[in-house]
């Protein structure tokens, strides 16, 4: 039986105005039906918005150390439920257990992160130029924020959102994508029970163009946190800049991993693999491009190829599985489409770029890990996002070389160097033009406590996930208070 999933408004489970649902279905097996789901309209967006607004005062007044109990409370319960969610990610999104583990496990600390910030909500005090005067910046909540995600990380990235924004004293509207309501609402529900009061998080469902858009023009939203693709976050962007309200965008990437000529062949063959095929290249981090060195370049293609014609394609819930299925029909024939615009552009297909339809992979959206080389920087498969699992090799005359090519495509995500020699790591570090760099490691493994975000067209606002700088500062604006209590008139110093 479908899990039914409702919208969530001012405390209470409720089915949408117009009584349409639509379904979630199983990528690995489209004839499971996941969810069954209220689809919310406009009045159901007004609904949830009016809910928002009329509990921010209360939530806004709540001490934030209070705030914070409530979200360790929630923290606990999804470790505790730590299982159970991962297999229903699995189920509704595709990726292989292990990897839906390591979703929720974000998202659990990212909850306990957030319930400690309760007590660390801090700004600064600064000394005045005037006797008798004090100055002080205080974090204050936006408001109403919000909240629309996509499908790649059902409980981590709301959870990146929606912990910072409730610790930050906003109140909440959620939108996630439509591919995964049921984790969302699991989310939700978690939230609701370790004691979030009514109003302070709504739960809406629909079509991103419909309800999504609708929610985020919404004149009683003052912020928007959206994560997804580039080219919906700009047009959500150009929206919210117009109407005054605070955005903050993560979107696309087509990042990279430099191999150099020093770089341990084994460590960085390992970060090839699930940095492209994790998560079936559905990762806004995937490294999509390898940049190989051309003095170890045949070596590395060949062991590459190798392993990856290797990898286990199939159910994600299968233990043995390294690869599940695309999440859906439209991403699958995406994909399918880039692996034809790879061939015509001249790139060497070396193994996979077959869709998989026998036996077990017959009722489900599969590709097989695809790899092609000789790979020039201009081709759309070397430019473009795919997401999906395709990876384009290029070669490199040396590190110069090879970081005008990952710093040659609009995106600004992730990028990765393998390496040995310190003064290569250090250039890289500098010179790359993404957000996040990591060194002999793969473009996968972002941690909580740091900001998360890009440079270009992958986002502004580096309000992910944690670090002082990145979630707190999207939730929280500044106001700033000047006390004098003097009693006198300072006019004349202040003329000065
Ligand atoms: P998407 O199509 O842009 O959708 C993202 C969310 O926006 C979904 O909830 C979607 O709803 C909604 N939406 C779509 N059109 C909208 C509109 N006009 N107005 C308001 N909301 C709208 O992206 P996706 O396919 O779900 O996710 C894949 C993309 O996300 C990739 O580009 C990936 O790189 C990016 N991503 C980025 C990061 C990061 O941190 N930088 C992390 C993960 C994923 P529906 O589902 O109903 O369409």
């Amino acid at each position: 039986m479908p899990i039914e999933v409702k919208n969530f408004i001012n405390g209470e489970w409720r089915d949408s105005a117009s009584g349409e649902s639509f379904m979630s279905a199983n990528p690995a097996d489209q004839s499971e039906v996941v969810g069954s789901v209220s689809r919310a309209g406009t009045e159901d967006v007004d609904l949830a918005v009016g809910a928002a607004r009329a509990a921010q005062k209360k939530w806004r007044l709540t001490p934030a150390p209070k705030r914070g109990e409530i979200l360790f409370r929630a923290a606990e319960t999804l470790l505790r439920r730590k299982d159970e969610l991962a297999e229903l990610m699995t189920r509704e999104m595709g990726k292989i257990l292990p990897e839906a583990g390591g979703d929720v496990q974000e998202a659990i600390d990212m909850a306990y992160y957030m319930a400690g910030e309760g007590r660390r909500l801090s700004g600064e005090t600064i000394p005045s130029e005037l006797t008798d005067k004090d100055c002080k910046s205080v974090r204050v909540p936006i408001g109403v924020c919000a909240v629309i995600t996509p499908w790649n990380f059902p409980l981590a990235i709301p959870a990146w959102k929606i912990m910072p924004a409730l610790v930050s004293g906003n109140t909440v509207v959620f939108k996630p994508s439509s591919y995964t309501p049921v984790c969302a609402s699991r989310l939700v529900g978690i939230l609701h029970e370790a004691g979030v009061p009514a109003g302070v998080v709504n739960f809406v469902n629909g079509s991103g163009e419909e309800t999504g858009e609708y929610l985020a023009s919404h004149p009683g939203i003052d912020g928007l946190s959206f994560t997804g693709s580039t080219v919906v976050g700009q047009r959500l962007a150009g929206i919210c800049a117009a109407m005054g309200k605070k955005v903050s965008c993560e979107m696309g990437g087509k990042n990279a991993i430099i191999v150099m000529d020093d770089a341990d062949l084994r460590l960085a063959l390992e970060g090839a693999l699930w940095g492209g095929f994790g998560t079936t290249g559905q990762r806004c981090t995937a490294a999509s491009r390898l940049v190989v060195h051309s003095s170890v370049y045949n070596e590395f293609l060949g062991m590459f190829i190798e392993a990856a014609s290797k990898m286990r394609i199939g159910n994600g819930l299968m233990q043995k599985t390294d690869v599940g299925p695309l999440i859906n029909e439209s991403q699958m024939k995406k994909v399918l489409d880039y692996i034809e615009i790879g061939k015509k552009e001249g790139a060497k297909l070396m193994t996979g770029g077959r869709r998989r339809t026998e036996g077990e992979h017959a009722k489900g959206y599969y590709i097989e890990p695809t790899i092609f080389s000789e790979v020039e920087p201009g081709m759309r498969i070397a430019r473009e996002e795919i997401f999906g699992p395709v990876v384009s090799v290029m070669k490199a005359r040396d590190l110069e070389d090879a970081i005008a090519i990952v710093n040659g495509t609009e995106y600004g995500l992730v990028a990765s160097i393998y390496t040995q020699d310190v003064n290569n790591s250090a250039i890289a570090e500098r010179e790359l033009e993404t957000g996040i760099v990591y060194v002999n490691a793969p473009t996968i493994g972002a941690e909580i406590q740091l900001p998360f975000g890009g440079t270009k067209r992958s986002g502004f606002g580096h309000e992910e996930a944690g670090g002082r700088g990145g979630a707190l500062d999207m939730f929280t604006k500044w106001k700033v208070i000047y006390r004098d209590f003097s009693g006198s008139l300072q006019k004349a110093q202040i003329d000065r």
